[in-house]
């Protein structure tokens, strides 16, 4: 028995929230006493070695350069055989579309129970018992799980590791991969560049239909280029054009949870609100002290997005200089 972690790459990088996986994983291994592997999937030029730091003692490494291109299937035949190498009986994988549809394809191949969007350490006093975040956020569920083999979707931001000085053995592996695997092909990927990603953001400002019109963007951009910040909008802004639609967060748009979420001029409808309620901190500025927002806030500003976003921009390039 023991606990396998999926470490996702992005650019031959280790996934934040795969860090934060990780750490979990290793965590739930401890309190199952038992150890954690990570398993990478892909190139990379990452110092492995070092993801000990974050709990895990070994890491196995498949760099099978057919990898690089992210395949769900051939990941799900990689992660069986890991599965049966380490002889896990819990899986974590850190929620992203990847991790998602690799779950979802890896319980069906190892008849495993899953529970997705994880949001503590199990109970495993009686039983196996995880909490999860469901209905888009708005309640949690404790779920038995019974079946031998568990495997966990964890929600991002729900963990902060606490590194050691640890490091961990690094071996390489090869399973074999069945050719029709690779039925779908990658043939290309064109990534957004300049932009930080909105599911990997920390920190995200975000605008709605109280910004007027694309033309006074600029404050906004301003106060997310100060924060490192990624930029988002409500729908009836995507909807209008006034800006792209892979930055639309809702119900019907990205779910997103960074440590702090901004919102400038959004009413929060509950169909916005149900793509930012696993926001850690939620920032509200509204002009209407009324505004059903300001009941998901942790910190609100009454006033004119105009007037307030370049002081707070201004603070900010104060502060973080
Ligand atoms: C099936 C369905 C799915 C939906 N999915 C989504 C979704 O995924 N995401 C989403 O966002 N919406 C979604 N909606 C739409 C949602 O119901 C709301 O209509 C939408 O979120 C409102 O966007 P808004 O807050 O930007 O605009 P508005 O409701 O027009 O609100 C603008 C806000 O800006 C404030 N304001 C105006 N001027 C200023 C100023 N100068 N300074 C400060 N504040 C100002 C106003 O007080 C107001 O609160 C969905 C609706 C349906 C029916």
């Amino acid at each position: 028995m023991s606990v396998l972690i999926f470490a996702e790459l992005d650019q031959g990088e280790v996934k934040v929230a795969s860090l934060e996986a990780l750490y979990y994983g290793a965590n739930v291994a401890q309190e199952l006493q038992t150890s954690a592997t990570a398993l990478v999937i892909g190139t990379t030029s990452a110092d492995l070695a070092s993801l000990g730091q974050y709990g895990v003692t070994k890491v196995l490494h498949v760099s099978d350069e057919k990898l690089n291109a992210a395949n769900a299937l051939a990941y799900a035949s990689v992660l069986a055989a890991a599965v049966e190498v380490e002889q896990a009986s819990v899986i974590v994988i850190a929620k992203s579309s990847l991790g998602d549809t690799l779950a979802a394809r890896s319980a069906g191949k190892l008849k495993a129970g899953l529970v997705s969007n994880v949001t503590e350490l199990p109970d495993t006093s009686n039983g196996f018992r995880v909490k999860h975040s469901i209905y888009t956020g708005k309640a949690f569920a404790i779920t038995e799980m019974r079946e031998g083999r568990k495997i966990l979707t964890l929600k991002k931001n729900v963990v902060s590791p606490e590194l050691s000085q640890a490091t961990a053995s690094v071996e390489s592996f090869s399973p074999s991969i069945p050719e029709t695997d690779f039925v779908a092909k990658v043939i290309q990927t064109e990534k957004a560049t300049g932009e930080i990603s909105l599911s990997d953001a920390d920190i995200i400002v975000s605008g709605g239909r109280g910004m007027k019109g694309p033309e006074h963007w600029k404050p906004l951009e301003e106060l997310a280029e100060a924060l490192h910040a990624a930029t988002g909008c409500s729908k009836p802004v995507s909807d209008l054009d006034w800006r792209p639609h892979h930055e639309h967060i809702g119900q019907t748009g990205l779910k997103v949870s960074p440590n702090v979420y901004i919102a400038c001029g959004i009413s929060g409808a509950i169909q916005h609100l149900a793509g930012v309620n696993g926001s850690k901190v939620i920032v509200v500025i509204n002009k209407d002290p009324e505004a059903p927002f300001f009941k998901a806030a942790d910190y609100g500003i009454v006033g004119d997005v105009f007037d307030i976003l370049p002081r707070l921009t201004k603070a900010a390039r104060e502060q973080l200089v």
